[in-house]
């Protein structure tokens, strides 16, 4: 399909290098002829597992817009799951990792250290919730800082038994994907499982109507009931839920359940890998609900792209393992590192905290006002620039919110026919998220949001 739309123009965002494509263009059918061809190299080659929701091959991209290798230009509100989260090629994170590659790639921070593995955990210190001494472990990817977060409380309680809440996402690993709700696609058949991971029921305002309290009484009865809190060594929680479908907890809940950890011994681990690092217009979504979490855990948007984890928490829970018992070959890796410590210096310093909420302030009344003209938009929910609607059947929207997973299905493929990359969440396959950079423009949000409401219209 050639594209009839005309694109809108709009300024270049203040990290954009000049020249750097600001707009959506669809100029093949979507995908086009090469990536096509790519795509068919790719099938003979790379396992089915690793699918791709959607097979255009990318050429390069820059602060919200993606280039196809085609030549269409998509706007991005998915940031490959919140990891782009200050923009595509940020001017700032590539100058720092250009600069550290011919310094030093690789040390084996267990082996010979190096400063940026130091600098980083310094700024996780200071900008991580809770005002006191904090250590880090700097890892590879968002499900090995869960897993040793599970692994240090563990170590530190002396207890086995690891607590976590339906619609949680925390993982690919054997561990952690015991520690997730949904079986497809995470889990089927790839069991058996990691023992001792208790799935309590979360707060789900649009479903379960119950306030704060009620709520985590609900979970904190499941718990006592099914396990027994001193057999407990963690709790662990998104603040935000991410796959689940971008779920605000209900006010009270989440400060309920860590008063609750506290008071038996539990060692609370807020799993901020979707909605930290600037996501929510915090540096960590946890702030949102007064939260400070024994150990917080960071990956997706802590290096502007380039793989990095953490785990930072108070630090007598963080030394309680042996010398040698936490590591890996690649953690902390010196250009992740440095890529990190400019993605910290560019929230500071391009003020990003206020562009999350810029956001949100362009994002929700539009929605909130599609939801008023299309009955198939039950809830509007989120924070900052991590916002979601959940589709129901049409007329279920008031008593039983059966979910629609149809809808969301043909408005993320119309919208990516259209140049736009509209990310799916939700157990029920019933959730659309956005999740821009925070370099996206309002124009750019607006020309997407009117591809969005093209595609409602024509359900
Ligand atoms: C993505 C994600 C993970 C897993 O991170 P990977 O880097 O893919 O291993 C864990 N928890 C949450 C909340 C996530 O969104």
């Amino acid at each position: 399909m050639t594209d009839t739309l005309a694109p809108t123009v709009s300024s270049t965002s203040s990290s954009g290098r000049s020249g750097a494509p600001s707009e959506r263009r669809v100029v093949t059918a979507i995908p086009g002829p090469k990536s096509l061809a790519l795509h068919e190299r790719r099938n003979a080659v790379v396992a089915s597992g690793a699918a791709s929701g959607f097979p255009v091959y990318i050429d390069h991209a820059h602060g919200a817009i993606i280039v196809d290798v085609d030549g269409n230009q998509f706007i991005d509100l998915g940031s490959g799951i919140g990891v782009t989260t200050i923009g595509h090629t940020d001017d700032a994170v590539v100058a720092a990792a250009r600069q550290q590659v011919g310094e030093l790639t690789h040390g084996l921070f267990t082996i010979t250290p190096y400063e940026g593995y130091v600098r980083v955990a310094e700024l996780l210190a200071e900008h991580t919730p809770g005002d006191f001494p904090k250590k880090s472990l700097l890892v590879n990817a968002g499900a090995e800082a869960v897993e040793n977060g599970v692994k240090i409380a563990r170590k530190y309680t002396g207890r086995k038994a690891v607590a976590v809440l339906d619609h949680a996402f925390h993982g690919r690993t054997n561990l952690t994907m015991a520690m997730n709700y949904k079986s497809m696609p995470y889990k089927l058949g790839f069991g058996p499982f990691a023992g001792d991971i208790h799935h309590a029921p979360n707060s789900y305002p649009y479903h379960d109507g119950l306030t704060g309290p009620e709520a985590a009484a609900r979970t904190i009865a499941f718990l006592d009931k099914t396990v027994g809190a001193s057999d407990l060594a963690c709790l662990v929680v998104e603040p935000i839920q991410g796959e689940g479908g971008f779920m605000v907890p209900a006010e009270g809940y989440l400060p309920a359940l860590q008063k609750w950890c506290t008071e038996n011994g539990i060692v609370f681990i807020a799993d901020e890998i979707q909605a930290g690092m600037a996501r929510t217009g915090k540096y960590f979504s946890s702030e949102h609900f007064g939260l400070i979490p024994d150990l917080v855990l960071s990956a997706k948007g802590i290096a502007g792209g380039l793989p990095l984890a953490a785990v930072t928490g108070r630090a007598e829970i963080m030394d309680a393992s042996h010398p040698g018992g936490l590591g890996g070959t690649f953690g902390g890796n010196p250009v992740s590192a440095a890529a990190a410590i400019a993605v910290f210096d560019s929230i500071e310093t391009k003020g990003l905290l206020a562009e999350a909420t810029r956001i949100e302030n362009t994002l929700k009344p539009e929605l909130l006002r599609l939801q008023k003209k299309f009955d198939v938009i039950g809830d509007v929910r989120g924070i900052g620039a991590m916002i979601a609607i959940e589709f129901v059947q049409p007329g279920t929207g008031a008593t039983t919110k059966e979910p629609n997973a149809a809808a969301v299905a043909a408005i993320s493929r119309y919208a990516f026919e259209h140049g736009v990359i509209l990310l799916t969440a939700g157990t029920y396959g019933n959730v659309i998220r956005f999740l821009p950079s925070l370099a996206i423009s309002d124009e750019q949000i607006l020309d997407a949001l009117s591809v969005i409401e093209d595609a409602l219209a024509a359900l």
